[in-house]
């Protein structure tokens, strides 16, 4: 990031997202897309197909230790 402006990940500029018909989860345009803001929303979250042969891609979080709270984020990649 060397722009200097920072959208909010609700509302990137970049990534154009829409809520899936099925299970009302986000879902991006591209892969690449659900993972830049995943980054941007702290990197817990899976990119993965949607629903039912839809075009696009959801962000879902990570099940396990993280979900229930055993490790915290920075146990996992160090100090923020
Ligand atoms: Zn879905």
């Amino acid at each position: 990031m060397t722009r200097g402006y920072n959208p909010s990940p609700e509302h990137p500029t970049y990534n154009k997202w829409w809520r899936c018909q099925d299970c009302g989860k986000r879902t991006f345009e591209s892969r690449k897309g659900a993972k830049r803001v995943n980054r941007m929303t702290g990197g817990n979250m899976n990119v993965y197909p949607a629903c039912n042969g839809q075009d696009g891609f959801h962000l879902g979080h990570l099940p396990g230790v993280i979900k229930h709270g055993q490790k915290t984020r920075s146990d996992l990649y160090g100090a923020a």
